[in-house]
């Protein structure tokens, strides 16, 4: 009988000392690394997003082997098997492994398709809670417990308290727990002005190799790679860091919510595939924001808006991706049945805002938090597309996608499919956008309009989604306004919205 078979994820790449190798035998012990293709094709994966994950696992994998650790590497276009779970039933088949050993996947599918394979083989699969994580999940559902709404703002009270973090004898710092009117300003008529540029990570030669074998291997696939710049080791990691607390940090909580056409990165950190690779921990980034805070270089309002997208929001939608699969994948509270309009995957729309957000999203595999919410998110809840099909979407589309954040993010948050999450949903008309861009000063469509050929599908969809669930939402107090204005629309302007909705509707590759 062999040792144990220790499997490492392409999420799972923290740098020394590894978490799940605290116990590793290397007289014994195995160490198993696997590039599956089925993990860029079961969603039509971004090109970028299947290179920076095959280039961080490379440079991994040389990390390990220059401390004298042995990997067993199953590279792209090495080896016969298509899917994790084949690869390591293969494995299990050629030694007599007596058990595996892995941290938690973060990916349901994933962990119960290496689950399979070691019932087939069988042999115990020994899963590991992930240290990453400022929540583990035994301590987010004994939060949970039997709570029917998870909110975020009580979790991050919470959590704010447990770890001690901006807390000054037991209250808030600043005396409150957020600063959201100072934050999410937009940047009005004269625009951001010079931007700071983030510092970017030219390939080096085995991310160019990675390039290439993507090309080979997924030709057809979304996306460009030529803008490929994405931290691939830790110290990179490290670097995005520093660079984003110093360059980008003191305006971020301001311009948080703010959108300008051609300019994807604003003050925005480009720091969620770092951490969501585990190159970077989040108590590092949380660190660092408060060391800035405490030294006077960033004011409380960033300090604190920052932090609560790491310490809160990112914990938070873990917590809930595991506590509510595989329920949570199928969600569609609204029963909503369209299909993807293809310029999701080109750019290809009329629809300025539309056009910006998903062109530069194939451009780099990126685009901010409002973008994903309110531009794609928002039409898609608004226009009544099938929520497993969006959340595919984005599933392929980011970089920085995994199952955990992009899930919740999309089912929970931006489609309100599932419920449980949000106390309302966000959604709205062409105003917000206009409000919050530039991006309605060369559409073809006008924002305020609700019917008409002018007429932004933003507006028509806002208010025609009120219209569909009129009675659902006047039991929301949190939606009485919107339900209250609409009361006041005579009938035959209630007709013409839904008319023209469903004029649009039955034509969404023409928006
Ligand atoms: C529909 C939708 C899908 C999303 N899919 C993903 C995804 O696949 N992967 C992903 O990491 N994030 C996802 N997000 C959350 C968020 O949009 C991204 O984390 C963020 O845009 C990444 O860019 P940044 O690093 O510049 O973030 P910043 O704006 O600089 O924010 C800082 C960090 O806070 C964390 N964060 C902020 N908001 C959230 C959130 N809602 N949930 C979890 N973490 C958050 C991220 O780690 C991020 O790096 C999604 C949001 C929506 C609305
Ligand atoms: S008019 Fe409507 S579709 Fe055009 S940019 Fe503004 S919000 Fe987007």
């Amino acid at each position: 009988m062999n040792g144990r078979l220790f499997l490492i994820l392409g999420d799972q790449l923290h740098p020394d000392p590894h978490p799940l190798l605290t116990d590793f035998d290397p007289a014994d012990d195995q160490l198993l690394m696997v590039e599956a293709a089925s993990e860029s094709t079961h969603v039509w994966s971004h090109k970028a997003r299947t290179a920076l994950f095959l280039s961080a696992m490379r440079h991994r994998a040389a990390a390990f082997r220059q401390t004298g650790q042995t990997v067993t590497y199953l590279a792209l276009g090495e080896h016969p098997h298509t899917s994790l779970g084949d690869a390591l039933s293969a494995c299990l088949a050629e030694h007599e492994h007596r058990a595996v050993v892995m941290l938690e996947a973060g990916d349901w599918r994933v962990q119960e398709e290496l689950d399979a394979a070691c019932q087939r083989a069988n042999i115990p699969l020994l899963i590991r809670p992930d240290p990453h994580f400022l929540c583990s999940l035994d301590d987010f559902n004994t939060w949970a417990g039997e709570k029917s709404g998870l909110r975020l703002e009580f979790f991050y009270r919470w959590q704010r308290k447990r770890h001690d973090i901006l807390m000054a004898d037991g209250e808030p710092v600043g005396g409150q727990w957020n600063f959201d009117a100072d934050n999410r300003q937009s940047f009005g008529k004269k625009g951001p002005g010079l931007t700071p540029a983030p510092e970017r990570f030219a390939p080096d030669a085995m991310t160019r190799e990675v390039m290439t074998l993507v090309e080979q291997h997924f030709p057809d696939h979304p996306g460009q790679l030529a803008n490929f710049a994405w931290p691939v080791t830790p110290e990179q990691a490290r670097q995005a860091l520093d660079d984003f607390i110093r360059h980008r940090l003191p305006e971020f909580g301001r311009w948080q919510d703010a959108m300008w056409g051609h300019e994807p990165f604003l003050w925005h950190s480009l720091l969620s595939t770092a951490m969501n690779l585990k190159l970077l921990d989040p108590r590092t980034v949380i660190a660092a924001t408060l060391a800035a805070y405490q030294a006077g270089n960033v004011p409380l309002a960033a300090a604190e808006g920052f932090i609560r997208q790491i310490l809160g929001w990112r914990e938070f939608v873990r917590g809930i991706y595991w506590r509510q699969m595989p329920g949570l994948a199928e969600a569609n509270q609204y029963d909503h049945k369209g299909a993807l309009p293809d310029w999701f995957w080109t750019g290809k729309t009329q629809a300025a805002c539309l056009a910006a957000a998903i062109g530069q999203t194939l451009q780099h595999g990126y685009a901010h938090h409002i973008q994903r919410l309110m531009i794609t998110g928002n039409f898609a809840l608004i226009a009544g597309l099938e929520p497993r099909q969006v959340a595919d979407w984005y599933l392929a589309i980011y970089v920085d996608a995994v199952a955990w954040v992009e899930e919740p993010n999309t089912l929970g948050m931006a489609l309100n499919a599932w419920p449980g999450m949000t106390s309302k949903p966000y959604c709205a008309s062409g105003a917000y956008i206009k409000r919050m861009s530039n991006h309605c000063q060369t559409c073809r469509y006008q924002p305020e309009p609700r019917i008409g050929d002018k007429a932004c599908p933003f507006t028509t969809f806002y208010w025609d989604f009120l219209l569909r669930h009129e009675e659902r939402f006047a039991r929301n107090p949190r939606m009485a306004l919107a339900v209250k204005n609409i009361s006041r629309f005579p009938e035959e302007e209630r007709r013409a919205i839904q008319l023209h909705a469903e004029k649009l509707r039955a034509n969404l590759d023409s928006i």
